[in-house]
């Protein structure tokens, strides 16, 4: 409103408010400045005029700040439109003219007050949703203080995206209420991580004994060899049994109860799923067991066993020699541990090295990396077993 207006005569230099102006025309005894030389009937008009065309310019200027989706601007320029066009109403002989627009406009600010809540919560939401999706990562490698902190964020938003949609959008506060059920899951699993954590460390460190047994083995340096591996075996033993409480193949009818863990939550966990062969309804700790998560399934960590305990076996048989004695072929080897195909190396052999390196690498090694790191060579791995998949099928992983 504070902008001021010309005198509309030509080298005049007033400038004030439409009221100023006016009283200025309307006191100025020059004939420049009489009603009739500018072309207006009266004062009234000139006032009526000037505040309506001023309404329209604010209106305008509403209408782009909204197409720019600057929600404030936008509404300060409609009430600045609304208030000229009242102005004019009082110069009118019929005031309510405008009446019925200003009605609009007010409802117009009514709209934009609401889209602007709206975006707010969109805001929110997406503010939550990136809270979640750093807390899983957090969660997934192990930071469960920072997991915390980002949930926490997480449900803030949410919460005041509830508040906000109940007022302007309440037929969006279920789904909201939905993702806020799924973060308080996901808090209280970082409460009840403890058994995924000593999953998790038993794990690297059997890993760890099997690739240093497995490095020894290689020196010939079988007395390390067999213990590491006995100290690998003794980590798989540990982690046999805290796989007990878990259970792979059996979901349960209690929808707040993970089927994996078995552990009871508050919430309903029907927004996790993973698939082992069969489906299970999880816990978000537990879907770190599927294919994109950290945690093996018993059936890996047997497989990984079984063969740490073929590798104690033979190192106590006595017949590592000849296994891992491919660095002087030119040895002798005796027959008894050498399989029918006396022309290549045995499958075992072949598989305690794909399986060391699959440990390794975390996936099934590429054919690069199994000329490089092993002693046979991708060839030998495609004319025994067909392909690597298969190796890996019959070393017991699930590839
Ligand atoms: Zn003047
Ligand atoms: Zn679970």
């Amino acid at each position: 409103m504070g902008k001021s207006v010309a005198c509309p005569v030509d080298r005049c230099a007033f400038e004030g408010t439409t009221m100023d102006v006016a009283n200025h025309i309307q006191e100025n005894s020059k004939e420049s400045h009489q009603w009739e030389v500018l072309r207006w009937d009266d004062r009234d008009e000139f006032c009526r005029t000037i505040h309506f065309n001023e309404g329209q310019r604010f209106e305008k200027l509403g209408q782009e700040a909204l197409d720019h989706g600057d929600y404030e601007a936008a509404i300060e320029n409609i009430e600045n439109g609304i208030s000229h066009f009242k102005r004019a109403q009082e110069f009118a002989e019929d005031p309510s003219t405008l009446t019925e627009h200003c009605q609009d406009m007010l409802d117009w600010i009514a709209d934009i007050e609401v889209a602007e809540q709206i975006q707010h919560i969109d805001d929110l939401v997406d503010l939550a949703e990136n809270a979640i999706d750093g807390g899983d990562e957090l969660q997934f490698h192990e930071n469960p203080r920072s997991a915390a902190d980002e949930y926490n964020t997480a449900t803030d938003a949410l919460n005041e995206a509830i508040t906000v949609a109940s007022r302007v959008a309440p037929d969006r506060v279920p789904r909201l209420e939905q993702r806020l059920r799924r973060v308080r899951v996901r808090q209280e699993s970082l409460e009840l991580s403890e058994s995924h954590h000593s999953i998790r460390k038993l794990v690297i460190s059997a890993r760890e004994y099997t690739t240093a047994g497995d490095r020894a083995f290689h020196e010939s340096d079988y007395e390390t060899a067999l213990d590491n591996y006995e100290q690998a075996k003794r980590d798989y033993e540990s982690l046999s049994s805290v796989f007990d409480a878990f259970s792979f193949d059996e979901p349960v009818p209690d929808p707040t109860i993970c089927d994996v863990c078995k552990q009871q939550y508050t919430e309903k966990l029907n927004f996790w799923e993973i698939d082992l062969g069969i489906s299970l309804e999880v816990c978000p700790l537990c879907t770190r067991f599927g294919p994109d998560g950290n945690l093996p399934t018993p059936r890996v960590i047997a497989a990984e066993k079984r063969a740490v305990v073929e590798n104690i076996e033979s190192i106590q048989d006595g017949d590592v020699g000849l296994v891992w004695s491919s660095d002087t072929p030119q040895e002798p080897i005796p027959d008894t541990s050498v399989s029918e195909d006396t022309s290549g190396p045995d499958r075992r052999e072949l598989l305690i090295e794909l399986v060391g390196l699959y440990q390794r690498f975390g996936e099934a090694p590429t054919a690069e990396q199994i000329d490089e790191h092993t002693e046979f060579g991708y060839l030998e791995y495609r004319a025994q077993f067909g392909s690597i998949a298969d190796a890996l099928q019959e070393a017991g992983f699930d590839v």
